[in-house]
């Protein structure tokens, strides 16, 4: 059975981002269904002046002005007009890695007709590849969210210390976490206070770590059903699918990961229109690790293309800004819309873009 999920998540994850029909072994117990699975460095002299909204929440949270339109926690400009007090940087930190901007959220799919691209890495950390990702992710300024399991940090030993001190940094880095759960257990087949133990587990060690609980969570192989959507959904999360599969649990090289990646964006645009998305990675291999930067490297000089064809640039976002949408009244699993930032964002954001790539690209062409 165990090897049936396997089957059925690998070929879903692929290709996810739909909501796909029931799958029949188990519908009949819990209707379970399956859904397809930054320029600057770090925190720097920006970090001090990352605020949160502390008095302005709803019962459901942070309200929308806690999310800002260009990608970030909204900085000190708007002090002005909601009451806010400057947390110290480790603080903002902490908060902006916890994703608390991003609770209570529709289902992401990634799906987007522009070309922004979210990199996201589930199952670790793991100390013999996440601390080798983080490097490359600082070495190319991208931002990141990690689906983090925490089965291993549970055990005693040593091994757990050096992940519990990984899981600090990725947030010290400027990422966002996320609840991947405890066991990466297949959610709707267990029951709900096993569900919530799946969470709390994941959160107990947060709150440890990073002194809050996360926001965003990604179920494991992407299953679901609409009980589960309800408990996660009180728990006030977000669910984080994709739509941007790379296989990269399939296979034991860079090459396919990277070849994998560049067939699903082309694959996506052409069937649904999608131009960009959500990637699914795990930062448990080493052939992920290997082809991140080959996938980063690959967008960037297709960018040099699409500059001199005049067509909209990859732009790699940090977080889910972009993608999120607030899930009001909506019934717990809704997925959210198609992302269609503000147009005047996006054409802020490419002219910055542009103008990067042509000196980049210049510069390639003349060496
Ligand atoms: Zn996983």
């Amino acid at each position: 059975m165990r090897r049936l999920f396997g089957v059925l998540a690998c070929l879903l994850a692929l290709g996810g981002g739909a909501y796909l029909a029931e799958r029949e072994a188990h519908a009949s117990i819990d209707g379970v269904s399956f859904e397809g699975e930054r320029a600057e460095r770090g925190f720097s002299a920006n970090e001090a002046t990352y605020v949160a909204v502390r008095s302005e929440r709803t019962p459901h949270g942070p309200t929308e002005s806690a999310r800002s339109t260009d990608g970030s926690i909204r900085r000190d400009e708007r002090r002005e007009t909601t009451r806010r007090e400057p947390l110290t940087s480790d603080e903002a930190r902490a908060r902006h890695g916890l994703g608390e901007a991003f609770a209570d959220g529709l289902v992401l799919t990634g799906a987007t007709p522009h070309r922004l691209i979210l990199f996201t890495f589930d199952d670790g950390p793991d100390r013999r590849t996440t601390p080798r990702l983080l490097h490359h992710l600082d070495e190319l300024g991208v931002r990141a969210v990690f689906f983090v399991t925490s089965q291993r940090l549970h055990e005693p030993g040593a091994r757990a210390v050096a992940e519990r001190a990984i899981l600090r940094d990725i947030v010290r880095r400027g990422h966002v976490v996320g609840n991947h759960t405890r066991n990466h257990r297949q959610l709707p087949l267990l029951d709900t206070p096993e569900v919530l133990a799946e969470l709390g587990g994941t959160e107990r060690v947060f709150e440890d770590e990073l002194g809050g609980r996360a926001w965003l969570m990604r179920p494991p192989g992407g299953s679901r059903s609409p009980r589960v959507d309800r408990v996660i959904a009180d728990e006030r999360y977000t669910q984080v699918l994709w739509n941007l599969g790379t296989g990269d649990f399939q296979v034991r090289d860079a090459d396919s990961v990277v070849e994998t990646f560049i067939r699903v964006l082309s694959r996506r645009e052409l069937e649904n229109g999608e131009r960009g998305g959500i990637v699914l990675m795990h930062d448990t291999h080493d052939w992920s690790v290997e082809a991140f930067p080959r996938i980063v490297g690959w967008l960037r000089d297709r960018n040099c293309q699409l500059l001199e064809a005049g067509e909209e640039l990859y732009d790699i976002v940090d977080d889910p800004t972009f993608f999120f949408a607030p899930r009001g009244d909506a019934e717990p699993g809704a997925v959210a819309p198609m992302a269609r930032p503000d147009p005047a964002v996006i054409a802020r954001r490419q002219a910055a873009l542009r103008e990067a790539t042509a000196q980049r690209c210049g510069r390639l062409a003349t060496r």
